[in-house]
């Protein structure tokens, strides 16, 4: 299958988007220059059903919406439209909403890791098992999901791109922190990159021969968006034998899948792919965010597990929104999180279990909402972190204030009259380090 973009300047050659209404069209003219817009002849003829395309969770997926702007936001940008600005002006308006949209959240420039006094601004190492790298030829997708928080990395904001070439920094770092048994490699989408350079990754820290290195964790989108990149791309067979090489080193490659509706494993050519791959040695974990409009719904998390466990694949986790980008129109409340959460983990077997969520990566850590109760009177959540920024804050159960309307950890008070979570003095001395 050849690999065919559409993206705000061609969309219109789409042939089923005939089906699409006047006004769905100035939304996504509008919208597509703050949000980033990408799609392919995949997901279009593949994934979203035409004939119902304003619920269609995968056309909400990948094309953008006039809600995913505020109305405020949505008719400044149209007004640069229709007054027929230049480029430069147009990317201006831009700029002054996208910067609005906390293009940056959760701290992330706080985990930057250094190598013989040298920032690896390409990798984040901010929980000690587990070590992020970022190639920066992955700094793409197939597609791109409306809900992006990585959207800054897509949007021509460079100076915020987390980017890196030298995989030999990584390596020189690994060395050094034998605490590191995972290297999560990361993007965008590292499986647009062509076979020829992650196997210039993968090769050369195979060659290094880390001992404690044990797993090698690739996130992609590619088996929803592209799952011919495992079938028919001209280098598809080459990207099997990099996985396979690397469970042939002893090593396990860890596939991170990211779906997030059932309906991205019921083609042909993602069970196909999902075979190819398992095949290989490797093992594929899913995840996904909860998403309003695409997925908030305890029946769609049950059917995904379901289908993903019967394909093989092990579901890990289920993230809550975060707070960036469209969060107002994607954002579901933390109560109705774990609501849906606790529905949709209910109605599924053991083996489907070994999700985790809902959890939210916030600047303290990664955190569950482990449930809602009410303690001598008191209705509280119940949250942990599943990991935190200081790794002995793990599985400790700690309570917040129940909130109705809470979409974040910011939005939480502590409970039972306390001044701060436990944790709260050692993250802020954390920090000015
Ligand atoms: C989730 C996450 C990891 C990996 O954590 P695991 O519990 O090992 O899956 C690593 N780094 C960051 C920043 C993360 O959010
Ligand atoms: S595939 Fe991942 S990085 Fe790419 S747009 Fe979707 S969520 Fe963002």
């Amino acid at each position: 299958m050849k690999y065919q973009i559409y993206t705000a300047r061609n969309y219109r050659q789409i042939p089923q988007i005939s089906q699409v209404s006047q006004e769905d069209l100035r939304s996504i003219d509008v919208v597509a220059h703050v949000l980033p817009f990408k799609t392919n002849n995949y997901v279009v003829n593949e994934l979203i059903d035409w004939d119902n395309y304003q619920n269609d969770p995968i056309f909400i997926l990948n094309f953008p919406q006039k809600g995913m702007l505020s109305p405020e936001h949505f008719s400044k940008m149209a007004q640069a439209v229709d007054a027929g600005a230049d480029t430069a002006t147009l990317r201006k308006t831009a700029d002054k909403i996208r910067h609005q949209l906390n293009p940056h959240p959760a701290g992330q420039s706080h985990n930057v890791p250094e190598v013989n006094g040298e920032k690896l601004t390409g990798a984040q190492h901010k929980y000690n098992e587990t070590m992020l790298f970022f190639p920066s030829q992955g700094q793409t997708c197939h597609a791109y999901c409306t809900f992006c928080f990585r959207w800054p990395q897509f949007t021509g904001m460079d100076n915020m791109k987390f980017a890196m070439k030298e995989i030999d920094n990584v390596i020189a770092y690994l060395r050094q922190h034998e605490e590191i048994t995972d290297l999560l490699i990361t993007g965008g989408d590292p499986m647009v990159m062509k076979a020829s350079v992650l196997d210039t990754y993968i090769s050369r820290l195979l060659e290094a021969d880390l001992a404690h290195l044990q797993t090698i964790r690739i996130g992609s989108k590619s088996l929803a968006f592209w799952p011919y990149r495992y079938l028919s791309d001209p280098d598809a067979e080459e990207v099997l034998q990099i996985f396979k090489k690397v469970s042939d080193s002893g090593k396990s490659l860890a596939f991170m899948a990211h779906f997030n509706h059932p309906r991205e494993l019921e083609t042909e050519a993602v069970q196909k792919a999902i075979k190819k791959i398992r095949a290989t040695g490797a093992q594929i974990r899913t995840q996904s965010p909860l998403l309003n409009h695409i997925n908030a719904s305890a029946q769609v998390w049950a059917d995904m597990w379901k289908k993903q466990v019967g394909l093989g694949l092990i579901p890990y986790y289920m993230f809550i929104a975060r707070d960036t980008g469209a969060q107002e129109y994607f954002g579901v409340s933390l109560h109705r999180a774990w609501d849906i959460f606790q529905r949709a983990y209910t109605r599924v077997s053991g083996i489907a279990r070994t999700v985790r969520g809902p959890s939210m990566s916030c600047t303290p850590g990664k955190l569950r909402i482990c449930g809602i109760t009410e303690i001598q009177g008191e209705k509280v959540f119940v949250l942990e972190f599943i990991q935190g920024r200081n790794s002995q804050w793990a599985i400790r159960p700690f309570f917040a204030k129940y909130d109705p309307k809470a979409l974040w950890m910011d939005d939480l008070q502590p409970a039972f009259g306390k001044e701060e979570f436990f944790f709260e003095t050692e993250l802020a001395e954390m920090l000015l380090e």
